[in-house]
Parts: C-alpha cells; sequence; structure tokens
C-alpha cells in the first residue's frame, strides 16, 4: 500500500525566515499539494537562547502571508501535535532515557574543557575529531563517582562501526562512513534534547514520509538514521529524504544580506507579492520544463515533483525576482493593486485613507500599473497628485528654471488656458501643436520641463494622463509657481 504522503517544515526561528528558508517551505508545501497529502508545519524551538516569541510569530506571520497554507501545525492543531517542540519535552526525555537503558546511549561526564583539549591533541595528530569514546563503557561504579564530585553528563548516542546508506530523491545513494560520525550528543545535562534528537523523533512520531529540506542538513541524516534505529522503527518506515541544492548569491558566494538573503519580511516592506516570491524561489532548483518561468501557485502544485528538482546550486538573481513581481503587478486586477497599493500610500503618507483620496489613487492606478516593478514605488509615482505644498525636486530644479525652459513653460501656460474641456486627448493636442509644431522642439525636451513643473519629478505616470487627473486649475497653478522659480 502506498503512504499518504506527510511532509513538513521544520524551522528553527533564531531570526526572521529567509530565502532560503522560504524557498525548502514552498517545495514541501508544492510537494504536499501536489500528492494530495498533509503539509506539516513544526517549529524547532529547543535552542531557547537563541529561539525567541517574537522570531516564531513572525515564521507564523511569513508562512501566511506567502499563502503556504499547513494543514497540521501551530493555531491549527493536528493529531499528532503538539507541534511546538519546546511543548514536546516530556517526548524527547523518554526516548533518551529509553536509549540509555537499551545502551544504544550512554551518559557521557566529560566537560567543555577536556573536550576542548582532546581535541586539540586530535588536531595535533591529525586525526579526524569528534568524540573519543572516553565515557562510551564507563561501569556503574564509575557512574556515581563523576555523580558524586557533582558533575553533570550529558546523553551521547552510540554509533557502532560500519556505515550508513540511504537513497536520497534528489542526490541518489549516499553513504555516510562513521568513522566520520562519532558519538553524538542527543540531551544536554540539563535533560533539553538536541536538535538530532527532537528531529528525528519528531519525523517519527508525527509520521512524516518525506523530508525535503536543505542539502546543509545533509550531513546530520546519518545521525537521524541512528535515532530512528534506536527507536526501533523498521527501515521500510524512515522518510524519504530529499535533499534541495544551496542557493548561492548573484556572485555565486553564499547567498549573505548583500546579495539577496534578507527577511522574507523585507521584501513584503519593499512592495514584493507573495505569489511572485514564490513563483521565483520555485525557480531556484526546480523548473517547470519549456522554460516557462511565469507560474501561479495552482502551477506550482500541479507541475512540482522532486524529479524536476536539480541537485546543483541555484543562484539568486534579484533583476529576475523584480521582473517577475512586475509581470505579477500587471496581472493583478485594479481591485487587487488597489488594495495592494493603499498600505503603501498610506505608509508613507502620501494619503491618510478618505475616500476622495481612495476614489483619485483608482483613477490614477492605471496609468502606471505598467510602469512599476514593485509596490513600494507607488507612493513616489502618485504622491504629486495628493501634495498640497508642491515643490519641484532639487535634482530637477535646472530643467524648469533656464531660460528655454521658461519658454517653453510660458507657451505651455496660454494654451492650456484655452482648453474647455480638460481631457488628456485635448492636452496632448494643444501641447503638441504648440511646443513640438510651431517651437519645433523636441518632445523630451518639450514634455520634460511641463512634467517637472506639474509633478515635481522626471519619474512620474505619463504626463497628459496624470494632468488630467490633476485638473486644469491645479496645472495651471503649478505651471505658474515653476514660471516664478
Ligand atoms: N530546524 C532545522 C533548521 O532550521 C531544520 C530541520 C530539518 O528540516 O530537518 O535548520
Amino acid at each position: 500500500m502506498v503512504k499518504a504522503v506527510r511532509v513538513r517544515f521544520a524551522p528553527s526561528p533564531t531570526g526572521d525566515l529567509h530565502v532560503g528558508n522560504i524557498r525548502t517551505a514552498l517545495f514541501d508545501w508544492a510537494y504536499a499539494r501536489h500528492t494530495g497529502g498533509t503539509f506539516i508545519f513544526r517549529i524547532e524551538d529547543t535552542d531557547t537562547t537563541r529561539v525567541t516569541d517574537e522570531y516564531i510569530a513572525a515564521a507564523i506571520d511569513t508562512l501566511r502571508w506567502l499563502g503556504l497554507q499547513w494543514d497540521e501545525g501551530p493555531e491549527v492543531g493536528g493529531e499528532y501535535g503538539p507541534y511546538l517542540q519546546s511543548q514536546r519535552l516530556d517526548i524527547y526525555a523518554h526516548w533518551a532515557q529509553k536509549f540509555i537503558e537499551q545502551k544504544d546511549a550512554y551518559y557521557c561526564f566529560c566537560t567543555s574543557e577536556e573536550l576542548e583539549a582532546r581535541r586539540e591533541a586530535q588536531k595535533a595528530a591529525n586525526v579526524a575529531p569528534g568524540y573519543d569514546g572516553q565515557c562510551r563503557d564507563l561501569s556503574e561504579e564509575q557512574i556515581a563517582a563523576f555523580r558524586s564530585e557533582g558533575r553533570q553528563a550529558v546523553v551521547r548516542m552510540r554509533m557502532p562501526d560500519g556505515e550508513t546508506t540511504f537513497v536520497d530523491q534528489i542526490r541518489g545513494e549516499i553513504s555516510f562512513d562513521h568513522k566520520f560520525v562519532p558519538d553524538f550528543v542527543l540531551a544536554r545535562g540539563d535533560g533539553s534534547p538536541l536538535y538530532t534528537l527532537a528531529v528525528a523523533v519528531d519525523d517519527i512520531s508525527m509520521k512524516v514520509t518525506h523530508v525535503l529540506r536543505g542539502e546543509d542538513l545533509l550531513s546530520s541524516t546519518p545521525r537521524q538514521i541512528r535515532v530512528y534505529q534506536a527507536m526501533g522503527v523498521k527501515e521500510e518506515d524512515y522518510p524519504t529524504f530529499a535533499h534541495l541544492p544551496f542557493v548561492m548569491g548573484q556572485d555565486n558566494a553564499k547567498l549573505s544580506k548583500r546579495n539577496g538573503e534578507v527577511s522574507i519580511a523585507w521584501y513584503r516592506d519593499k512592495g514584493f507579492l507573495p505569489e511572485a516570491i514564490c513563483n521565483y524561489l520555485a525557480l531556484l532548483g526546480w523548473s517547470p520544463g519549456d522554460d516557462v518561468e511565469n507560474i501561479t501557485m495552482k502551477q506550482l502544485t500541479e507541475l512540482f515533483t522532486v524529479e524536476r528538482v536539480n541537485s546543483s546550486p541555484a543562484r539568486f538573481d534579484m533583476k529576475k525576482l523584480e521582473a517577475i513581481n512586475g509581470d505579477k503587478i500587471r496581472a493583478l486586477t485594479l481591485d487587487e493593486f488597489l488594495e495592494r497599493s493603499l498600505p503603501f500610500l498610506k505608509s508613507a503618507k502620501v494619503i491618510a485613507g478618505s475616500q476622495d483620496e481612495i476614489a483619485l489613487v483608482n483613477s490614477a492606478l492605471p496609468i502606471i500599473q505598467e510602469r512599476i516593478t514593485r509596490l513600494d514605488e507607488v507612493p513616489a509615482m502618485l504622491k504629486f497628485l495628493f501634495t498640497k505644498s508642491f515643490a519641484v525636486e532639487e535634482a530637477s530644479l535646472s530643467k524648469v528654471s533656464d531660460a528655454a525652459s521658461k519658454d517653453v513653460l510660458r507657451r505651455s501656460l496660454t494654451e492650456l488656458e484655452g482648453i474647455e474641456e480638460w481631457t488628456h486627448d485635448s492636452i496632448e493636442a494643444a501641447l503638441r501643436s504648440s511646443l513640438i509644431e510651431e517651437l519645433g522642439l523636441k518632445p523630451r525636451i518639450a514634455f520634460g520641463s511641463v512634467r517637472i513643473a506639474v509633478t515635481g519629478s522626471t519619474i512620474s505616470p505619463p504626463l497628459f494622463e496624470s494632468m488630467e487627473l490633476l485638473g486644469k486649475t491645479v496645472c495651471l497653478e503649478r505651471i505658474s509657481s515653476a514660471l516664478a522659480l
């Protein structure tokens, strides 16, 4: 019988989720949706020194914002909860104790100073570093003696000689020689679990069938498999592993703040759409084939297979993300575009949010939809419609103040005053005949000065449409005040 797919995204929120985490979450989600399986969201928060409640809340928020809805996890619950590891400590303690009893694990009393000194010695002797097995076979008396000294013991897993081999769905068969997988710690002196114990116990107890995660975790796999063995899990019940390729920065260096790796919240604040982020991240290591790059979330779930995931590193490309974001903005309906733009206009204090303002924004949005790649460009584009105390931007001042520009503006003023019906067509006709045909000016020069005079900037939506929206009185006032500069 084929088991129903259960796949989990299990971040340790020690900071805001970033591009790498979300690429993993997206692939987990897409795989679950493609197979009709269950998407589990588990928070790995056992490292209480680094995980905070704020980061956990932010992680939940980010996944929701991206539309990666989970079937089991925080706020949703599920049959195998709780889904925060900090609420499952008794489960890990139970297994650690059981492993001790089974002699799969042992108490280790070595202090960090002792371990450090021996690591130095290993280095000097050119021996592979790692735990040397000192406490592997302590007698009851030795254990009691250490305890009476007041020493705390960690629980350490015994790694037998041999090797671990498993088939990775992306990388094929992989073997780890245990010479390079020394005995490892499962629980700290205070009883708290380490990642390897918690992750393995949870994947088994939550009946996870597929572990799709970043390549950085590949080397932890033999340790997790060792935990499964100690739990008495049959090999056919191990999850299937698939390690996703690294995401590199544009310069082929490890992804960092400098070359793209910033929190998803940063992208949200910059006006990237969640569907654009998901679309773009889906292409990092996976492709739908046929050079297709623009896909919807629905298509992603239809097309996503692990077979199409590449094993070589993917490269993050901000330009491509921006291009996709522009496409997604153009694909929005006017209502959606309005709804998504309003928070940006409000936070930039371009509008307060009155009905009149929103109506004006609504009429202006169609003329900028083709021209922006991020929503945070909207305030700068539409600011001219709402500024009460109008000022020409510093950098553009020279383009309205020289003698030639003043001629253009004076001439425009006379022409525009004569317009009866103020539409973008009539404005264009008037300015073309007077400035281009009669004065013989180049459009860029002629309209450039008018643009700066009425919008205050060289960057603005199409000129004649903007002027129509502004209305005749305001346009004439602004041209007159530019003339007075
Ligand atoms: N919690 C681990 C991390 O954030 C990932 C666990 C896993 O996917 O196995 O690095």
